[in-house]
């Protein structure tokens, strides 16, 4: 199937040149072509003279592929080339070489060139598509890069095809670099999760011993030293005690999306009923009133579900002013997502304290004022972001606060809420 480079042939005396003076058949100006070559090319790729480039050509017609790779050899190229004329073919041919460049005839007989766009996709290979035909008038053009083509070149202007390889070049480069980091970031996210699942977890132990043994020397000793040992012994125990609630609350964090929960379809109104149970003592105690919106089923790991719910109503009730408190869960659907919202009539947050809450440790509160140690929000924005949601908050010092979420919905949720409300409606 490959093809022999041809660098020896001689595109002044080739009788194909009669080919490149045929007008194309179409008199529309096809904008693109007009666009001029962004990136201008760099001395370097200049200099470099015949720069193997390999290229996968979709064409039946043995002159215009000869016209292609000259137009290529001219600008510094060497191609290495297959050509091939089916959609069988092409895919047999990506899936065994590996081309830097795809030089696709919009349509070839028994199929449409374009269809290699959708192959390559099928495939998982990036491999630029540069659709070289007659002319096909400026919508089927537009259409051509819409569907992922890198550019579209004329027949009759194909001087431009060496630019407009370069500019898909350097894009691919660019979007291979992108990936590279990308996953060069997830990896080392996941190494810091890791790293800090590890710390929070073993420190657990030691951190134990330190505290329950400060705490029996407390016990024993209380009186029987000076007066500073004391207060030391005292400083010891309350330090342990609260870098082990830290320890517990980090370790907490870290297991957000590690338990290997399979995400399932869970009923909020039960989540919700969960976290009400779960806060019933402080509940009584506050004589807090909480209103439930009927609430529709997503698709989520269900402790986590009630982690999140518990953790807002929870706090809805903590930082609640002097009246009495009043938590509303809510929802509506907006577009893909479900928006939900938790509404209390508490102390309320200044609004640039909004985005500060959601970090690890973050509180706007001493530890007397207010008991907890700030991860209960960082775990629901965990929480949200791991399926696909946002979270935030609106509010005005005094006036109450509402966090809102948003939880992707699926088809066939959509279709239960729609029908659910149709019902009620
Ligand atoms: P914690 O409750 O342990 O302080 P969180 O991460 O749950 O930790 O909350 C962080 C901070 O955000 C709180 O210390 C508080 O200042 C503020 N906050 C959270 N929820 C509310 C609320 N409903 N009303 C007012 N402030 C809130």
């Amino acid at each position: 199937m490959r093809m022999p480079s041809l660098e020896g042939s001689d595109p002044e005396h080739s009788n194909l040149n009669s080919h490149i003076a045929e007008p194309a058949a179409s008199g529309s100006g096809i904008f693109i072509e007009c666009l001029p070559d962004v990136a201008p090319h760099s001395t370097k790729e200049k200099a470099c003279s015949n720069r193997k480039l390999h290229v996968l050509i979709v064409e039946d017609n043995d002159s215009d592929v000869e016209l292609a790779l000259r137009s290529l050899r001219r600008d510094g190229f060497a191609p290495e080339y297959d050509v091939v004329k089916t959609a069988a073919d092409f895919t047999s041919q990506v899936r065994n070489h590996s081309y830097e460049v795809v030089l696709a005839d919009y349509s070839v007989p028994g199929w449409n060139g374009m269809e290699s766009v959708q192959i390559l996709r099928q495939e998982g290979l990036d491999i630029p598509v540069i659709v070289v035909s007659g002319a096909l008038g400026d919508l089927r053009a537009v259409e051509c890069i819409k569907q992922g083509a890198a550019d579209y070149v004329l027949k009759d202007h194909l001087p431009r095809l060496p630019a407009s390889v370069r500019r898909a070049l350097r894009e691919k480069k660019l979007r291979d670099e992108l990936r590279r980091d990308q996953a060069e970031l997830a990896r080392s996210n996941r190494d810091l999760e890791q790293f800090a699942y590890a710390a929070s977890h073993d420190l657990q132990e030691p951190l134990r011993m330190v505290a329950t043994y400060a705490q029996l020397l407390e016990e024993r000793y209380q009186g029987k030293l000076d007066e500073n040992s004391d207060k030391y012994i005292h400083y010891v125990v309350d330090g342990a005690l609260r870098m082990q609630t830290l320890v517990q609350d980090l370790l907490a964090f870290s297991r957000v999306g590690r338990m290997g929960h399979e995400p399932k379809a869970v009923d909020c109104k039960l989540a919700v009923q969960s976290a009400i149970a779960n806060l019933q003592a402080v509940i009584q105690e506050t004589g807090t009133r909480v209103i439930v919106q009927n609430l529709p089923t997503i698709t989520a790991d269900r402790p986590e579900l009630v982690q999140l719910f518990q953790n807002l109503i929870g706090n809805a009730i903590k930082f609640r002013s002097t009246a009495t408190p009043e938590v509303r869960v809510a929802v509506e659907l907006q577009g893909a997502n479900y928006a939900f919202s938790v509404t209390d009539n508490g102390i309320g947050i200044a609004p640039e304290h909004a985005e500060l809450i959601f970090g690890i440790f973050k509180r706007l509160h001493t530890h007397t004022e207010y008991p907890g140690s700030g991860i209960g929000l960082a775990i629901c924005k965990k929480i949200v972001e791991q399926n696909g949601g946002r979270i935030w908050v609106e509010s005005q010092p005094g006036q109450g606060s509402t966090f809102r979420f948003t939880w992707p919905v699926k088809k066939e949720e959509r279709r239960s809420y729609d029908h659910a409300h149709q019902s009620r409606g």
